[in-house]
Order: structure tokens, then C-alpha cells, then sequence
């Protein structure tokens, strides 16, 4: 069968998904047009590439690309505390990209776009050289001013985690031929924790008006917190022991101590961290119930402009620079 080119891509493969929203004009003309946004809302904006070899694995399934194409950018809304409504999808094909690989791709993408209610709003096709990208743009919305800022943290706010933390980083050495487990089970549900991001949309939206500064951790939370500590100007200071971790990352630490900070500096949780005051934790724990994500109360914001990490032993540093930044 002859590969099907840009046009046949749009019509047969990308057009199907599109009628979840009538702004997408069934992708049959030059744009997309979108009514006003709700009464009483802002729309929210982000964009996030995933590219061939930096963010997926040549031989990763395509469905799980393309759903965590979109995951990674549900949780830049969840981070916002934001509902998402539409995405763009930009596609950068590489010869590796055949009919049965997109096939599968739209598989993925049809899935998440049902499972979190968003329309494919409209996007480019184009082919490269390179290895394979794909950029979305996400559009989502928000009352005014009650969107999650990283820049409202206030000195002694707690600071909490959801989920738990280093599974992704873990995986990601388990695809690579770099960690290898005799737990198949574990090593499973690590790989699955890199491929298939679960942004937190629900719980981004239960924290409006309850924390006071939000961001997803995406570069490792040591980094991330840096972040907010910074937009928020204030330092922070959060416990080792009360990381929340996986059976399986609990595992892979006691097997090898030089895995003790993956919690702190591995990339790909897409968790959120976020501030509250002490007056909210009982909020928080009813959140946690309610949605059933584990919410983790790991430290506090203090003065100052450092982020001091206390070790179980009672040993404390000040961490300087770490986590995730692209090179170039
Ligand atoms: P133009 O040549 O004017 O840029 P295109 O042929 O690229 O138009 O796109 C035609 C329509 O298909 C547009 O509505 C565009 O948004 C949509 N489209 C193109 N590629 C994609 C894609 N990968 N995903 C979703 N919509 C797409
Ligand atoms: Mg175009």
C-alpha cells in the first residue's frame, strides 16, 4: 500500500477525531474557529513538543506516544488548574513514521481525547529528516484570577505531592538497558509510569482557591520546587523520608544506594506540588479522598531563598542546582 501523504493523513486519519468539536470545522478548511469562550472564563494556553529519542523511544508503541503527546500537555492545564476544552497537533514525520505507525498513533490519541473529554481543534502535517516530533497546542479555561499560579506561595505554607515520585525516571532506565529488574511486575509498572503520564486535571481543578501555588513536576521535584520557590520568593524545606514512593521505587533504592535521590531529581513524574496553608490539610485530605489521588505533605515553605532538604539520618542540605535542562 503506497504511504499516504499530508492530505490523506488529514482526511482519513486526523478529520475522524476532529468531530468531537465543531470549532475544527472537520479539519476541511484553512482553520479552526472557536465561539467566545463561556461566560465568565479565560482561556488558558500551552504548548509542549515530544521529540523522537529526547522524549520517546524509537521503539516505543506509537499509541503510547501519542497519548503521552497529549498527557504531558492535560498537565500543564492541571498545574493551572485549569479545564482543558481543545488541542492543535502539529505531526513532524520522519520515514520511520509509516502507515501501520500512524495507524496505531491514532489509536492512542483517539483514546485520551475521549477519556479527557478534549476536541483535536486543527494542526499541521508536515515530513522531516529528523526524528519524529509532535507539538500540541492545548487551549483550556479558567474563572478569572482562579487559575493555580506558581507565584503565590506564602512563608510557612505547607508543600504537598501527589502521587509518588522517580517511577518515571526509573522506567525510563529500565527501557534503556540501564536498570534491569528481576521483578517483571515492577519493572512493568515503571516503564508504563514513563510512557503514560497521568496528569492530574482533576486534581488541579479541586485545588482553585485551595493552594496558593501549583506547578506539575515534570523536571524532577528538586528543580520544580526551585521554580516555585523563586516565582513565590521564599525558600523552601521538605523531608527525604516523606517522599511518597512506589513499591517498586522503594525496591530499586534498597538495591542500590546510588538510586537514593531519584525521587528528588528524576524527570517525568507530571505530579503536582503545591503550597497550602497549615488551616487547609484537612481540605486537602478530603480532596485526596474524594478524587483517590494520594496527596503527600513533604515539607514547607520557609524564608529565605534556598530549598533545604532534611535526610532521614538528620543530616540537611541546601540544594543548589538540580533537575532536567535541555542542552543545546
Ligand atoms: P494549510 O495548507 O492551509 O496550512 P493544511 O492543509 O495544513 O492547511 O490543513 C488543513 C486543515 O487540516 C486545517 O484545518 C488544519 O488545522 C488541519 N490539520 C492539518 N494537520 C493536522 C493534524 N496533524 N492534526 C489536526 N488537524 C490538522
Ligand atoms: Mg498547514
Amino acid at each position: 500500500m503506497p504511504r499516504r501523504d499530508e492530505f490523506d493523513l488529514i482526511a482519513d486519519l486526523f478529520a475522524p477525531l476532529a468531530g468531537r468539536h465543531p470549532a475544527a470545522l472537520n479539519l476541511a478548511d484553512d482553520a479552526a474557529v472557536l465561539p467566545p469562550p463561556a461566560e465568565g472564563q479565560h482561556t488558558v494556553v500551552s504548548v509542549d513538543t515530544i521529540v523522537g529519542g529526547v522524549h520517546f523511544l524509537p521503539d516505543d508503541p506509537p499509541d503510547l506516544v501519542a497519548r503521552k503527546a497529549l498527557r504531558v500537555n492535560l498537565s500543564d492545564m492541571a498545574a493551572m488548574g485549569a479545564e482543558p476544552v481543545g488541542v492543535f497537533l502539529s505531526v513532524a514525520l520522519s520515514a520511520a513514521e509509516d502507515d501501520a505507525w500512524m495507524d496505531r498513533f491514532i489509536v492512542g490519541l483517539d483514546h485520551d481525547l475521549g477519556a479527557y473529554g478534549v476536541g483535536l481543534m486543527g494542526g499541521d502535517t508536515v515530513s522531516t529528516p529528523g526524528p519524529a516530533s509532535f507539538t500540541i497546542t492545548i487551549l483550556g479555561q479558567v474563572p478569572p484570577g482562579a487559575y493555580l499560579s506558581r507565584a503565590g506561595g506564602r512563608v510557612g505554607d505547607d508543600l504537598w505531592v501527589s502521587g509518588t515520585l522517580g517511577d518515571s525516571a526509573l522506567g525510563l532506565r529500565v527501557l534503556t538497558g540501564t536498570l534491569t529488574l528481576s521483578d517483571k511486575a515492577a519493572s512493568d509498572f515503571l516503564c508504563d509510569r514513563y510512557r503514560v503520564p497521568r496528569p492530574r486535571v482533576d486534581l488541579g481543578l479541586a485545588l482553585r482557591g485551595v493552594a496558593t501555588a501549583a506547578l506539575d513536576v515534570s523536571d524532577g521535584l528538586a528543580g520544580d520546587l526551585r521554580h516555585l520557590c523563586r516565582a513565590s520568593a521564599c525558600g523552601a524545606r521538605i523531608e527525604t523520608a516523606r517522599l511518597p514512593l512506589s513499591d517498586a521505587t522503594r525496591y530499586c533504592i534498597e538495591s542500590d544506594p546510588a538510586l537514593a535521590d531519584i525521587a528528588l531529581t528524576g524527570g517525568d513524574d507530571y505530579e503536582l506540588l503545591f503550597s497550602a496553608p497549615p488551616d487547609q490539610a484537612a481540605l486537602v485530605d478530603d480532596i485526596a479522598e474524594r478524587l483517590t489521588v494520594p496527596l503527600t505533605r513533604i515539607g514547607c515553605l520557609e524564608g529565605g531563598n534556598g530549598v533545604t532538604v532534611l535526610s532521614g539520618d538528620g543530616g540537611s542540605r541546601l540544594l543548589e542546582s538540580f533537575g532536567w535542562r535541555h542542552g543545546w
